[in-house]
């Protein structure tokens, strides 16, 4: 027998999702902050403070970045600036108007300034950082009055997360120079092989 009258066509039904995965939106914020915090993970692994981006136009990533101003020794290759050179490579042009930057942590004022210029639409962080962040924090330049473009500012997205992975990594830290410190006073030949910088160029 036909049933032509389906229920399952009935529009005060909610479609379902059967035995499917669960349903995941890959244009969501919270989706695009993951991929960041993939790029946060990266970081921590080689021992950058870990702050990951990623940069998206229509839908899709078309850059993504972490830290490595230890690694390049250069103290602009903070995740935002390395993912934009990236994305204008990728798109062909200095101009990202119709992109979103996603990123672990409030961006620094430099990055919130090259932010400005390349005219990001959005810029969604985790974060916040209130003694250096410039999406708010301690002030506001991707929506400063007289600048010539403003970015929309989406915070908080996936806080306790981004906050967390860079928590970790300076507890690790400070555990570590306190253990190397007492090592060094309790032997004169203290081990070798680690030249890390006392303070890291983000916090
Ligand atoms: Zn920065």
């Amino acid at each position: 027998m036909n049933a032509p009258d389906s229920p399952s066509e009935d529009p005060t039904i909610p479609p379902t999702n059967g035995d499917a995965e669960p349903w995941i939106d890959l244009t969501s914020d919270h989706h695009f902050m993951g991929e960041a915090l993939r790029q946060a993970v990266r970081a921590y692994q080689v021992e950058e403070v870990p702050v990951g981006c990623v940069i998206v136009r229509k839908g899709r990533i078309i850059a993504r970045a972490f830290n490595q101003v230890e690694t390049l020794r250069d103290a602009t290759a903070h995740a935002e600036m390395l993912a934009i050179s990236q994305a204008q490579q990728a798109v062909g042009d200095w101009r990202l108007t119709d992109c979103t930057l996603y990123v672990t942590k409030e961006p620094c004022p430099m990055c919130a300034g090259a932010s400005v210029h390349v005219r990001f639409q959005r810029v969604v962080f985790g974060a916040p950082d209130a003694k250096g962040g410039a999406a708010g924090g301690a002030m506001n330049l991707l929506q400063f009055p007289t600048l010539n473009h403003r970015c929309e500012v989406t915070p908080g997205v996936r806080e306790p997360e981004c906050r967390q992975i860079i928590r970790s990594f300076f507890q690790e830290q400070r555990a570590r120079r306190d253990k190397e410190s007492a090592e060094s006073t309790d032997s004169p030949t203290a081990p070798s092989g680690s030249d890390e910088t006392s303070d890291p160029a983000i916090n």
